[in-house]
């Protein structure tokens, strides 16, 4: 057992009452003093000074939104100042995090708690050096057992991305490619963003017949199984596999027919949103909804905005989307993964989503997070790729979820890219738990709200089961 103290530490003596962004951890450990520092000066910190460094920065974070939202939208610069008041904030929300992340040794009974009444700080005991201690808590593996067994639905998810490393060696191989196991490999030990879009190619590449996908959708449903995910919504983007020939309606034909065959084996259902892409142009996404609107699978309920954000602003695809809605389609997209604020806007102005792929920009705008809040859109939370992406959140510990949903906003959890990432949804709940304390009964409410933020026909009934079989599980594992 260990306690912490807070620790102020500076490179430069003149600049330790700045406070800023530096605190370091002492660690304390049955007696054996461990000191991690980064740094050579350390200066302990007053409770005020770090009260008033938050105040200070929530203080300019009003202010800086304030400014920005006077700034008119259609100017030439406008895009690049957002720009700049964006990576402002950016900053001065992860300063916020880093403080509010340190954990308190007995701060002071005032601290304890918020106007709600809600915890404000975790309050550490300090512990005698050689006290015993009996450990009741579960560990982080009864935690992951119990979080795998409980039944879960899924719904940012892309088909690529869910291939694993069996099944594209043997569509490579059924395909007469050959590839030494050293190369295969090396695609999967990547480390930036590059690394990940060559990945995603290779798997593409292994791609020669409509006849592949039906090797994807198992694929899928093998994931879905080893999780106890029972329905998921996953993304088929076949703007690049049209272009390498592949015949969109043969290939939708097989997927749906893959689909239903899992069905029936042992009840596992997938639904299909098709990524009309951003990154080819509003008349390429035009053509991909015409395909789509052609089929007559009921399996295949929407369209999501997926592709490179910056490439291709949400607003360009108003017409798409309007189509779409007409047409009775289901609309998502990806949203506040790789800009700021602005394109969750647009995404809710023009194009109507029903739901927000990722949105961990949102948390900038706090009107936006106010609109969240009283609309209720689900936000597609996708911890693991945000953090690898670390656009907007460098550390799961910093992720906006915690407080959108401590602050009432629809959130639920997703993979995005799980084979690729090489975690499971059961991994991303868990890791809900570990890195930013939600309890075992808040990952029942986002299992729930999972279950609502669906297309799925009948939600009350898929919960309605979800619900006794997750009492059943609480027994067993106790927790
Ligand atoms: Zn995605």
């Amino acid at each position: 057992m260990s306690y912490t103290s807070i620790i102020f530490s500076s490179q430069k003596k003149k600049s330790r009452k700045k406070f800023e962004s530096l605190l370091q951890i002492i660690d304390y450990k049955k007696g054996l003093k461990k000191v991690y520092l980064l740094r050579k000066l350390v200066v302990k910190v007053k409770f005020e000074q770090i009260l008033n460094r938050i105040a200070v920065i929530d203080r300019d974070i009003n202010e800086l939104n304030k400014i920005k939202s006077q700034l008119p939208d259609d100017r030439p610069y406008s895009s690049g100042l957002q720009l700049i008041f964006d990576k402002q904030i950016t900053n001065l929300l992860n300063e916020r995090n880093i403080i509010l992340d340190q954990k308190i040794p007995n701060p002071p009974a005032w601290l304890h708690t918020t106007k709600n009444g809600q915890a404000k700080y975790e309050v550490i005991q300090t512990i005698p050096a050689e006290t015993e201690f009996t450990n009741t808590e579960p560990t982080d593996q009864d935690i992951m057992s119990f979080i795998k067994a409980l039944p879960k639905t899924e719904v940012h998810l892309h088909l690529e991305a869910c291939v694993n490393k069996q099944t594209l060696k043997q569509m490579f191989k059924n395909n007469g490619i050959k590839i030494s196991e050293e190369e295969f490999e090396k695609h999967y030990t990547f480390h930036d963003l590059n690394g990940f879009i060559q990945l995603f190619l290779f798997i593409q590449s292994a791609v020669k017949s409509h006849k592949d996908f039906s090797y994807m959708i198992d694929s899928l449903a093998e994931y879905m199984r080893n999780d106890n995910i029972k329905y998921s919504e996953v993304f088929v983007a076949p703007t690049k596999f049209i272009q390498n020939g592949i015949d969109f309606e043969k290939m939708m034909d097989v997927i749906v027919k893959r689909i239903r065959e899992i069905k029936q084996e042992d009840g596992t259902e997938i639904n299909i949103l098709v990524d009309v892409s951003r990154t080819f142009g509003q008349e390429n996404a035009m053509n991909n909804l015409n395909r789509v609107l052609k089929l007559k699978h009921p399996e295949v309920i929407g369209i999501g905005l997926g592709g490179a954000e910056q490439m291709g602003p949400a607003k360009d695809f108003e017409t798409v989307f309007k189509k779409a809605k007409e047409e009775g389609l289901r609309t998502v997209v990806h949203a506040g993964e790789d800009e700021g604020p602005i394109s969750i806007w647009d995404s809710i102005n023009y194009l109507k989503v029903e739901r927000i792929g990722h949105g961990t920009s949102a948390i900038q705008d706090p009107d936006l997070v106010e609109y969240l809040r009283e609309s209720q859109i689900p936000i597609e939370i996708c911890l693991t790729s945000n953090v690898f992406t670390g656009k907007y959140v460098k550390k799961e510990e910093n992720h906006p979820v915690r407080q959108y949903f401590d602050q009432g906003v629809y959130t639920c959890i997703n993979t995005d890219d799980p084979e690729i990432f090489d975690v499971s949804l059961s991994y991303e709940y868990f890791k809900m738990y570990r890195f930013l304390n939600f309890s075992i009964e808040e990952l029942i409410q986002l299992i729930k709200k999972g279950i609502y933020a669906t297309f799925h026909q009948d939600k009350d009934a898929v919960w309605k089961k979800f619900e006794t079989e997750i009492l059943k599980i609480r027994k067993k594992h106790n927790l």
